[in-house]
């Protein structure tokens, strides 16, 4: 059982003490280490809302893409969405 990990941004490994807990993540805890943490939020109040708004829209993006899939998938299934949402 290794009690360590890799931060997979600064490359290093850490002890799991290093590591914030992330409840959506398998092994529960966050892919980088605590430095690689302040650092980024470092970085992403440096940066502003510019990176932000970049992800935002990409989100947005991929929860269309998610959607139309979803469409798709009930159509396939005989299951008309759009009735259901006009109702
Ligand atoms: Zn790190």
């Amino acid at each position: 059982m290794s009690k360590s990990k890799v931060c997979n941004t600064c490359g290093k490994r850490k002890s799991l003490s290093n590591y914030n807990v992330n409840t959506c993540a398998i092994d529960g805890l966050r892919t980088y280490c605590r430095t690689c943490a302040t650092l980024k939020m470092r970085n992403y109040r440096k940066t502003g809302n510019t990176t932000n708004n970049e992800f935002k829209s990409k989100g947005k993006k991929g929860l269309d893409t998610v959607f139309a899939q979803l469409k798709d998938a009930y159509k396939k299934y005989g299951y008309d969405l759009s009735k259901r949402l006009r109702k």
